[in-house]
């Protein structure tokens, strides 16, 4: 069976959820992946925001006019006084939840409960849209199946084992609906697979089901071989390979979740990005076929922090690197780049939780300097060909831009550098410029 993700434009109004209908009742079964309204988890994290510094009043006008907006798309959205009677009993509900989580005082636990309102909307309202219109549909709840392990990360195991029977127990239907972002964790409470995680769990569906395919469907024709939002002239790419992708989407792509790729890969699972809105364009397929070689794409992630740490302790020495890499890991923080010299190493980090007790631990080692506000630029294709040199042709185009650190060679798909954010637009631009568009 295959699985279908619809992003939040695809169910961003009425009319795009009708198109997302008429897409998913081809006549094969599949599981549906359905992310909020757009705009609805960003006001949903706004409420959180005003309850976290107790504006309450605040948070119970932005509850009510998101209220609003939604009785207006129950009003749209069905045609029987029946499904609109359903449909505005739903939003009564979730909105019962939600008004409930401003009283008393407010936590982590309340915070999840109130992100997970956009989904938990979505998913039963285009269920009902599926039923008004007689197509067997069922409702999945994934806070029954999606579960993250105490690192906070997707839980494969248990998320197969709890789908299965769930499955079955709802097998005849054509269509089984469910909410992508929101799981349980280990305590059993609402979580997320943070911001824009339901492509994740369409591939961790996927994964978990052995699925042939997983679509997901977004507002543009697929993968482009640059960002969209900051450069003019990009191009959608017809293939990449799972590394690539998972190069792309780790480092910044927003069309795709930074771990869609993974389960995946894993699974030898194809993926593929289809446009809600121009569903006969073929879109960017993903899978371990080999495609044409060269540069694919750049993408670019943002509110990275360069740590430089130079010791004269590093000369020479072993186990120095250890040494400094044990103190991320004893506060769980990941380090993207790396690069050394004689006496020193540069790291970049992008999650600044512990970076106090970081630096403070590194600074034993030696001279600490901190970067923020620092973006990686990653260029993803074959790098390494025995006939073509593309390090040439990137540092061409990057000529003149003051560039902090390159990581080349670490994989054959990927090579990186680090600028300050404020150059990034410059830097995609003249990449595209020259690698794409000569
Ligand atoms: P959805 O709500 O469907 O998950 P997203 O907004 O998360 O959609 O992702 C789609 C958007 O990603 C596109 O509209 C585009 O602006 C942006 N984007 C960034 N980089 C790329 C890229 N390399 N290719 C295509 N889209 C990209
Ligand atoms: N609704 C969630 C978000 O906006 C998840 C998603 O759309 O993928 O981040
Ligand atoms: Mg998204």
């Amino acid at each position: 069976m295959k699985v279908f993700k619809f992003g939040g434009t695809s169910v961003g109004s009425p009319e795009n959820m009708r198109s997302v209908m008429n897409i998913i009742t081809d006549g094969e079964p599949k599981i549906v992946v359905l992310s909020a309204m757009s705009g609805t988890t960003n006001t949903l994290v706004e409420i959180s925001n005003c309850l976290y510094n107790d504006k309450k009043d605040e948070a119970r006008i932005i509850i009510s006019d998101l209220k609003a907006k939604y009785a207006k798309v129950v009003a749209d959205l069905y045609e029987t006084t029946e499904y609109r009677a359903m449909g505005q009993k739903i939003i009564d509900e979730q909105f019962d939840t939600l008004e409930s989580q401003v009283d008393g005082e407010f936590g982590p636990v309340k915070e999840q409960i109130i992100l997970a309102q956009g989904e938990l909307i979505s998913t039963a309202l285009v269920t009902n849209l599926l039923k008004e219109n007689g197509h067997k549909a069922v409702l999945l709840p994934s806070l029954e199946f999606m579960r993250i392990n105490a690192d906070k990360q997707a839980d494969l195991a248990a998320i197969k084992d709890l789908i299965k029977p769930i499955l079955e127990i709802n097998s005849g239907n054509d269509i089984y609906i469910t909410q992508g972002f929101i799981c349980r964790n280990i305590y059993g409470d609402i979580d997320n697979l943070q911001r824009g995680g339901s492509d994740y769990t369409a591939t961790l569906i996927g994964a978990a089901i052995d699925s042939e395919e997983v679509q997901i469907w977004t507002d543009i024709d697929g993968f482009h071989n640059n960002d969209p939002r900051y450069v003019e002239n990009t191009q959608k790419i017809d293939n990449l390979l799972f590394t690539e992708a998972a190069e792309l989407a780790y480092f910044g792509a927003k069309i795709l979740h930074p771990l869609t790729i993974l389960p995946a890969r894993e699974a030898n699972i194809p993926v593929r990005l289809k446009n809600t809105m121009n569903p006969e364009d073929s879109g960017t397929l993903i899978s371990n076929d080999k495609t044409i070689d060269g540069l694919k794409a750049v993408a670019a992630k943002d509110n990275i922090i360069a740590i430089k740490i130079r010791s004269d302790r590093m000369l020479m020495a072993y186990g120095f690197l250890r040494a400094v890499f044990q103190v991320f890991e004893k506060y769980k923080t990941s380090i993207d780049m790396i690069t050394t010299s004689e006496v020193s190493v540069s790291l970049t980090i992008d999650n600044d939780k512990y970076l106090n007790q970081i630096l403070e631990e590194l600074d034993e080692f030696g001279d600490v300097e901190v970067d923020r506000d620092q973006t990686i630029v990653c260029i993803v294709g074959d790098m390494i060909s025995e006939e073509k040199v593309f390090s040439k042709q990137v540092f061409e185009a990057i000529e003149g831009i003051p560039v902090r650190m390159i990581s080349y060679g670490g994989s054959r798909y990927n090579m990186s550098v680090l600028i300050k954010s404020k150059y990034k637009k410059k830097t995609l631009q003249s990449l595209s410029d020259s690698l794409f568009n000569d």
